[in-house]
């Protein structure tokens, strides 16, 4: 089991009982590093950290990734999103991929289904 450090920039600054660590005497407010997190793509271990990181990073973050500029539009092309049937149960559970403009129904393997590359839209 791997552990890691919280993501936060000013993780250490929250100052709560289970971030003191350290030999006696020289106890310190520590950096939070457990085996998973909950927040950010568990690399936070709270929303005020994964907040702290945005306010520091999150305008550079944008820049380095593409800042939106003009209107993105839901077309045809681009309205697939995948679904299942709410009444079907595990583990014979019907998935679907829906288009939310001509709303076309094709049937999703579980697989295709849980494969976040697997994608029918071609627009952006
Ligand atoms: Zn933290």
């Amino acid at each position: 089991m791997s552990l890691r450090f919280c993501q936060g920039p000013e993780c250490h600054t929250h100052k709560t009982k289970d971030r003191i660590k350290g030999m006696k005497g020289s106890k310190t407010y520590q950096t939070r590093r457990r085996s998973s997190f909950y927040y950010g793509g568990e690399n936070f271990c709270s929303l005020n950290c994964q907040n702290d990181w945005f306010n520091e990073y999150g305008d550079l973050a944008i820049d380095h990734f593409g800042r939106t500029t003009k209107a993105k539009h839901l077309t045809e092309e681009n309205a697939w999103y995948k679904d299942y049937d709410w009444y079907s149960d595990y583990p014979n559970r019907q998935y679907i991929y829906r288009n939310d403009i001509t709303k076309e129904q094709r049937p999703l393997t579980e697989e295709q289904y849980n494969d976040k590359s697997y994608n029918l839209n071609t627009g952006e």
